[in-house]
């Protein structure tokens, strides 16, 4: 199972780009206020196959801020370095039905965070990732991910600054689990390494990799590098189609029928096990922090390319 052939793809992801530029719904996300000076009219898509073919059409090569993507791929390291029952047991895999950053969706769960694509589990994750100190954790978490894209990604020193200086619910959550005995390492520095790694930088055709590489079993399509192994990668396709999408997951898995994951800097990975990944880049977000853009051509570019895992023909 592959991606259409070349031609094809190319001629889809033009129209795809072309039918949704016109679209104008949602607003720019001003909680951080560094992402507010993003500029609304950007729009880029990039496809990447498990073998290593990528198409981009429009504004692939900007670069925006990971922010909530990052999760999928920390949550594939940690699982792949401390396993799938321990995470299972800390964090869990079901959708909250609450907003992302909820701290009521944490006191209805008596402390547990439900999954890793909310804040709270995010930050769970963060207090397990290998290291003994908060250096050596931010190290393996970011060379991780730079194995996942192929190439060392960079932090945006003014986006994690911005959020840094703004980021006292998140503050806020990691104490609220220490104090329901769910965060093991001190939440301050856990939540400064959560801050950094939404703030590293990619570019939707970047970004395509990386989730070609979750497509591909956890070998990159470019550098032919394991970075976690394939038991890994079905884990978190499983808690990207649960919970990828903030609590509008169940709408997102029956409109596209992938499992994705948002960030409210405007970006989305979209994962087609066994054949590739879809990248796209629109600042304009829905309600819940997802780009609208990028929502409908993710959906229309399923259909065409023939990637909806529950489509039988
Ligand atoms: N860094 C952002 C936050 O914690 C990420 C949110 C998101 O992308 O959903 O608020």
């Amino acid at each position: 199972g592959h991606l259409p052939p070349r031609r094809t793809v190319s001629g889809l992801l033009r129209s795809a780009h072309a039918t949704y530029a016109t679209l104008d719904d949602g607003t720019v996300a001003d909680y951080i206020p560094s992402l507010a000076a993003a500029d609304p009219g950007r729009f880029g898509i990039s496809v990447c196959g498990v073998d290593g073919n990528s198409f981009s059409i429009g504004d692939a090569q900007d670069a925006f801020s990971l922010q909530s993507i990052s999760k999928a791929f920390t949550f594939a390291l940690v699982c792949d370095a401390i396993g799938h029952t321990t995470v299972r047991q800390a964090v869990g895999v079901n959708n909250t039905g609450l907003a992302f950053d909820s701290v009521m969706a944490l006191e209805l769960n008596g402390g547990s965070p439900r999954n890793p694509m909310v804040n709270a589990g995010a930050l769970v994750m963060i207090s397990l990732t290998p290291g003994d100190s908060a250096a050596a954790k931010w190290q393996y978490l970011q060379e991780g991910m730079s194995r996942f894209a192929g190439r060392r990604l960079q932090l945006d020193a003014q986006v994690y600054d911005s959020e840094a200086a703004t980021n006292h619910r998140n503050r806020a959550l990691a104490a609220l689990l220490r104090s329901y005995g769910h965060m093991s390492y001190d939440p301050l520095l856990t939540t400064d390494i959560y801050t950094r790694q939404c703030s590293l930088l990619v570019t939707a055709r970047g970004l395509a990799v990386m989730g070609a590489t979750l497509a591909d079993g956890g070998v990159n399509p470019l550098t032919h590098e394991r970075v976690v192994g394939p038991s890994v990668c079905r884990d978190t396709l499983a808690v990207m189609a649960t919970s990828g999408m903030y609590q509008r997951s169940g709408d997102w898995l029956y409109e596209v029928g992938l499992p994705g994951k948002s960030g409210v800097s405007g970006g989305i990975v979209t994962v087609a096990p066994g054949k590739g990944a879809m990248a796209t880049y629109s600042p304009r977000l829905d309600a819940a922090g997802t780009s609208v853009r990028g929502q409908h051509a993710t959906r229309s570019l399923s259909r065409s390319l023939g990637l909806d895992l529950f489509a039988s023909a």
